[in-house]
């Protein structure tokens, strides 16, 4: 499972990540390139983190 998050939703990002895999999610930064393409998967903005399950 993978979610994408800008600086506002990280919290709600890693919440929601734990709530649904039961377990400890791993948080990256998106590289500068990435970011650009990628929105966040709770709004519009640019995504900043990428939080996902093992
Ligand atoms: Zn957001």
């Amino acid at each position: 499972m993978k979610k994408y998050s800008c600086e506002t939703h990280i919290d709600h990002a890693l919440d929601m990540l734990v709530a649904e895999t039961e377990e400890f999610p791993i948080m990256e930064k998106i590289f500068e390139e990435e970011k650009l393409s990628t929105k966040c998967s709770y709004c519009e903005e640019c995504a900043t983190y990428i939080v996902s399950s093992k």
